[in-house]
């Protein structure tokens, strides 16, 4: 009897050598394989007539192969040539430099081609892709033929063919769907007006007409979500009800002298969080709240307010800080806002000496220490708190939902403000960051000016760098950023060093230094210093500098390939510039024309919202800034522009759900339990505790 987790090696037609093809491809038990989509179909209505392809489209074409053969040329190019029928004529077709296809495309084959026809000769396409749909003499399969039905195509690997995973497929459907379990509540499905299980597998596996297949993919994702939402619901209740948290007092000791001694008045925006904060914190209920805004719209004085309200109910605050860099940026900000509160916060630093590290820890752990900076890794280490009201995560989008739970089984259960400069979406946020209650600054404060953005060629290099250099003599400071996507990437890093190095010369007498990821820490630190404290003129940069640092003196930026970064990445560069009270200028130095319909709206704009947004109908959700870190989270089916509805709804219904049955125990809901149990391997742990 076949089920769930029967090893697809026993379906008839797999086998052992298959069965590892299909390991390859992630799929071990018959589930698996029901959950291997297709990645794409064809159908009818995209495939061209052969006689109807004229020079200059693009096609997709499907015929039988009637003739093949490599052809040397002159310049000792090889190229395979074949030449396809249908019932309305033949076309050749040509793949220069790829005689290899002569040994897998042979007479007969049903070949799918896609590409431009171009003219040599006559008509001839030049594929860009081609599918073997058929081999000589065997029939068109339960697909196409090019006449009518839809064929998925799935994805395959060596030693198993897509048509040989549909025709596994196709013929185990029926039994593997017989198998299938369905723990989606019913009236969730209902009310998302979504499939059922067995009808979403049916018109992903066998659609019978275009456009099916996203019936099936929205019920699948609802599937997706909701067991996510699950998950961080149940986050959500340990780091709320679990532990109750520390009870503060509204005293506004120290709160209302630093609204007194703040040299401007909080923005509409601040004033709000801080409310939010507030009550979070004297509520009965613990904190777990994350403070979403750009650079530059006041996080820092708003997490202060909520450190002072620990403060003064002699609790103590602890702000943790990504890097050493941003630690000490922190630790000077914090010194400067305190001072006239008579506040010393202390600074734990990974440079310090081991006597100053044990001194530190020593006032920390008698609480003398009221305020605290310092960095994640140095709270790893063994640091004990007299009393820890709070604890303050900068830049936290490092963090997934498994870390973040993880944070909070520390301890005594402070209550926790995450920050974050990086703006997304409302239905990404939920989806991302469910556990966390959110606060959003979006209004910049008064004063700030909007970075002017504009978008040059390569002929314009040497305006973009005299005016550079006219800035830097004028006393100001300037980065340019080298795409390293991927700090391994020893061509990247070594374009970024020769570009360093043809800088210093043009731009002599400036000072030019160069800061990379593969750079050691502290050399690091030490070029970042040099360019804070205003000895280096011109920063030459890797993405490195993307988190917080701030140099407010640095007023323009010139970003050299822009079409290698994503929006988001973009926007998080530019906010290094504009951070001073002078006119700053972000230059996006591309040769691809065809970006500019990308990079055009982005130079329009500042608002970091916007901005994400277009990002994610640029990119899809996966490759948004920071979400790939975020640990934990898979979403196959998901696109979160179309699925709005379903985060939304998954959300409402999990919350309901973890009300009633925080750790999923009921009889009822064993099997969603093992489901998610199986999605997200570590998020589980969180069901284990309860
Ligand atoms: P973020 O951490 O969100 O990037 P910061 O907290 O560092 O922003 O604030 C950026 C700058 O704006 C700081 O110099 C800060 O002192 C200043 N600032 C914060 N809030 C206000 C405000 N309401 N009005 C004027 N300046 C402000
Ligand atoms: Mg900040």
């Amino acid at each position: 009897m076949l089920q769930a987790d029967t090893p697809v090696q026993f379906l008839k037609g797999v086998g052992p050598q298959r069965a590892d093809a299909f390991a390859r491809l992630g799929v071990r038990t018959v589930e698996d394989l029901l959950y291997h989509i297709p990645h794409r179909y064809l159908d009818a209505t995209t495939v061209t007539p052969i006689a109807k392809a004229t020079v200059g489209m693009e096609v997709t074409l499907v015929g039988r192969v009637v003739s093949k053969g490599v052809v040397p040329t002159r310049r000792r190019l090889r190229i395979f040539r074949a030449v396809l029928r249908d019932s309305s004529g033949v076309i050749e077709c040509a793949w220069p430099g790829q005689a290899f296809l002569d040994r897998s495309i042979k007479p007969g084959q049903l070949l799918l081609v896609t590409g431009p026809v171009k003219y040599y000769h006559g008509r001839q396409v030049a594929p860009r892709e081609q599918i073997v749909l058929a081999d000589a003499g065997e029939g068109d399969g339960e697909g196409t033929n090019g006449q009518g039905l839809v064929l998925p195509v799935y994805p395959a690997t060596e030693g198993l063919t897509h048509r040989q995973v549909r025709r596994i497929v196709a013929e185990h459907l029926e039994a593997m769907l017989a198998v299938a379990s369905d723990s989606l509540p019913e009236s969730l499905r209902r009310e998302a007006g979504v499939a059922t299980l067995d009808e979403a597998l049916r018109a992903l596996h066998r659609p019978t007409r275009s456009g099916e297949w996203e019936q099936g993919r929205r019920r699948l994702a609802l599937d997706e979500l909701f067991d996510l939402q699950l998950v961080v619901s149940r986050a959500r209740h340990l780091a709320k009800s679990a532990h109750k948290g520390p009870r503060f007092a509204l005293r506004k000791t120290h709160t209302s002298r630093l609204k007194d001694t703040l040299p401007f008045d909080l923005t509409a925006d601040q004033k709000r969080a801080v409310r939010e904060i507030t009550a979070d914190m004297i509520g009965d209920k613990r904190m777990h709240r994350l403070l979403m805004g750009d650079v530059g719209t006041g996080k820092t004085v708003v997490a202060l307010f909520a450190m002072l309200l620990a403060v003064e109910n002699d609790y103590q605050a602890v702000v943790m800080a990504p890097t050493e860099l941003l630690t000490e940026q922190h630790g000077r900000t914090l010194t400067e806002f305190l001072a006239p509160l008579g506040i010393m916060p202390e600074i734990l630093l990974g440079r310090l000496s081991p006597a100053e590290k044990a001194a530190i820890r020593g006032r920390i752990a008698d609480g003398g220490a009221r305020v605290i900076v310092g960095t994640h890794a140095l709270f790893q280490e063994q640091t004990d708190f007299q009393r820890l009201g709070l604890v303050v995560i900068d830049e936290q989008h490092r963090f997934g939902v498994e870390q973040r739970a993880a944070l909070i089984e520390k301890g005594e259960a402070p209550d926790v403000l995450l920050l974050s400069a990086t703006p997304i979406p409302r239905t990404l946020a939920l989806t991302l960051y469910g556990d966390l209650d959110i606060s959003t600054l979006k209004q910049k404060p008064k004063g700030q000016r909007p970075v002017k953005t504009g978008l040059r060629t390569g002929r314009d290099r040497q305006n973009v760098y005299a005016f550079l250099k006219e800035r830097c003599q004028a006393g100001r400071q300037a980065y340019v950023v080298y795409p390293v996507i991927d700090e391994s990437e020893k061509v990247d890093l070594k374009a970024a060093t020769t570009m360093a190095e043809q800088l210093k010369g043009e731009l002599a007498p400036l000072t030019v230094d160069l800061v990379h990821g593969r750079m050691k820490g502290d050399e690091r630190d030490a070029v970042m210093r040099a360019f804070r404290d205003g000895v280096v003129d011109v920063l030459v940069a890797t993405t490195v500098i993307e988190v917080g640092i701030d140099v407010p003196n640095a007023t323009v930026m010139v970003i050299e390939h822009p079409e290698r970064f994503g929006l988001a990445q973009l926007h998080q560069l530019r906010g290094r510039v504009g951070r001073g009270a002078d006119e700053s200028h972000c230059v996006l130095l591309s040769d691809v024309p065809e970006q500019r319909s990308r990079l055009q709206p982005f130079a329009r704009t500042t608002d970091g919202f916007k901005i994400a947004e277009l990002d994610l109908k640029d990119r899809g959700m996966g490759e948004l800034a920071g979400t790939r870190q975020a640990g934990g989270i898979n979403l196959r089916f998901t696109d979160l522009e179309r699925d709005d509805d379903l985060v939304l709804l998954a959300r409402r219904a999990a919350l309901a759900l973890i009300g009633s049955d925080p750790s999923l125990s009921g009889q009822a809901n064993q099997p969603l339990r093992r489901r998610v149990e199986r999605r997200y391997e570590r998020g589980i742990e969180l069901f284990r505790v309860g």
